[in-house]
């Protein structure tokens, strides 16, 4: 898009009258319940879903495992399998505005941030597994028994290590940026050769039917990728207990992961976990302050805080506390609030007003039990529903807060001061989480030292979020998950030894 461009609008018949339905063996069947698509924004149905049977699920396992075990796709060259991922890139590319919208209108998501980020990166992630998969090489050593075991130095053997594909994956996915998140599991899966039964959230099935379509259009053979819709209690539990799944891959909460990592382990399947987060901003006083304000916005309240890497907890250096938060709580008061499809807005709806009361259920707590004070923010326009929340600053967090210790998932941020680097570090270090964290500083030598002992799998000096989801990114500690990331998320190395005599 160039900037004369006009922007996309959503088009609400992008949404199917009938149904979504399951896509099983590359057909569209659908036998069970029908349930409401509902744009939280308005409360309005705006479509349905079909709930995968027993039976649906059933089938869409036995697809994924006949098309691994016949082997159609997992012993295509890689090269060939990344033409198919390829294609698949570009008809998303052309496509991005619709499936955005789709995720947008069930999830709240801000349409043109989507279009942004979500579509940019969603292609993305197709071309990155297929770049990948092209490069990717095995090992060759010389090995040998030891000495005494044989005559002279014994049989030379050639030992080779390759990546097999892990198998048929189970994929269970989150709401809160379902294309772009199902499409970085879905590639590295496809790339390494895996076949799939994808489950994306109950709150956003309708950009996976689609992609189900376009993957088969690019030249993906039958079965290699299923969806089944539902909730996780029903059909992900069905998909996790079934002995012909052989690793269960879960995108969600640390809840969630540690139900489905407990269950798995009874069938000693493989499990890839990715939870939640509680990111730290860490800023001291050297920094950049006027950058930091923008960045320390941007980490708690883009996608109205529902990322697992938000940065939700503000810690600034006593000297530069005052101002820094002062100028969040400023910004965050400016931010437009409104309908996700309106071009002015930055933060939409949350997922559903359920959620939305959890979050402010947080902060009332919080402000009023102890443990924060409210420092300000903006404030939801008359007229907005229930699943409407403010983007909201609290200062002065105690140490152990119920808010600094969980994952609210909206648009909340938490401060507090510290006096010297340690403490700094200790407050830092000191959730069950450890997915991602950033700090920010004029002092390079500061700023290694810091991040080589924060314990997350991802830290950004003067910035928040990883740029490119391409790059390769480090894993989850603590209970953020056991993730890989990637194609070799998907793949099991193996060694075939040969007797060279
Ligand atoms: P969730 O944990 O409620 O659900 C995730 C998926 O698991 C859904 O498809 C759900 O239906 C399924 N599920 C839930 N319970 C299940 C069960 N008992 N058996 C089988 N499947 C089950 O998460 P959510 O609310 O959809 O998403 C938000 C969470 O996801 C947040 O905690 C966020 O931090 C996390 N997340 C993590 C990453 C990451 O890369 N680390 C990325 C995006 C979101």
């Amino acid at each position: 898009m160039t900037d004369t461009a006009a922007p996309p609008v959503f088009d609400p018949s992008w949404v199917r009258s009938d149904p979504y339905p399951q896509v099983i063996a590359g057909t569209e069947v659908g036998e069970g319940t029908r349930m409401p698509l509902v744009n939280p924004g308005t409360g309005v149905e705006v479509g349905s879903w079909l709930e995968a049977t027993d039976a649906e699920v059933d089938r869409a396992i036995a697809a994924a495992r006949k098309s691994f075990d016949e082997g159609t796709w997992r012993r295509r060259p890689p090269a060939r399998r990344a033409e198919v991922l390829e294609r698949a890139a570009q008809a998303i590319r052309t496509r991005v505005p619709e499936l955005i919208g789709l995720d947008c209108v069930s999830t709240g998501k801000v349409f043109l941030g989507g279009i942004g980020y979500d579509g940019y990166e969603a292609v993305n992630a197709f071309l990155g597994a297929a770049a990948t998969i092209r490069e990717a090489a095995g090992e060759v050593r010389e090995a040998a028994f030891p000495p005494g075991l044989f005559p002279g130095d014994g049989p030379r053997i050639l030992s080779i290590r390759n990546r097999e594909p892990v198998g048929v994956v189970a994929e269970l996915l989150p709401w809160n940026a379902p294309l772009f998140t199902g499409s970085e599991r879905i590639a590295g899966a496809l790339a390494a050769g895996c076949s799939i039964v994808a489950k994306p959230s109950e709150e956003s099935p309708a950009s996976f039917v689609e992609l189900a379509g376009i993957l088969r259009e690019a030249g993906l053979p039958e079965g290699v990728f299923n969806v089944v819709l539902g909730r996780g209690e029903t059909v992900g539990d069905r998909l996790i207990r079934d002995p012909r799944v052989d690793l269960v891959s879960v995108t969600g909460s640390v809840e969630t992961g540690t139900r489905i990592y407990e269950i798995a382990a009874s069938t000693m399947k493989r499990v890839n976990l990715e939870l939640g987060g509680k990111a730290p901003v860490v800023v001291f006083a050297d920094a950049d302050l006027d950058a930091v304000a923008t960045w320390a916005m941007l980490a708690a309240f883009n996608n109205m805080g529902e990322v697992c890497v938000a940065g939700t907890r503000l810690l600034v250096e006593a000297t530069a506390y005052d101002d820094v938060v002062a100028a969040v709580a400023g910004a965050a008061s400016g931010l437009p609030i409104g309908d996700q499809f309106d071009a002015r807005t930055f933060i939409g709806p949350l997922v559903n007003a359920e959620h939305a009361d959890r979050v402010r259920g947080f902060v009332d707590r919080a402000v009023n039990g102890g443990g924060a004070t409210l420092v300000g923010g903006g404030t939801v326009p008359d007229g907005l529903n229930g699943a409407f929340v403010a983007p909201t600053v609290l200062g002065d967090l105690d140490a152990g807060a119920e808010i600094e210790q969980h994952e609210v998932f909206g648009p909340v941020i938490a401060a507090h001061r510290f006096a010297t680097e340690e403490e700094a570090l200790a407050r830092a270090n000191s959730t069950q989480y450890g997915l991602s964290a950033s700090v920010f500083t004029g002092n390079i030598e500061r700023a290694f030292r810091f991040a080589d002992r924060l314990v997350a799998g991802n830290v950004q000096i003067n910035h928040h979020y990883s740029a490119d989801s391409h790059v390769p990114r480090g894993t989850p500690r603590r209970k953020s998950g056991t993730g890989l990331a990637g194609v070799g998320a998907y793949q099991a190395p193996k060694s075939i030894d040969l007797n060279l005599g």
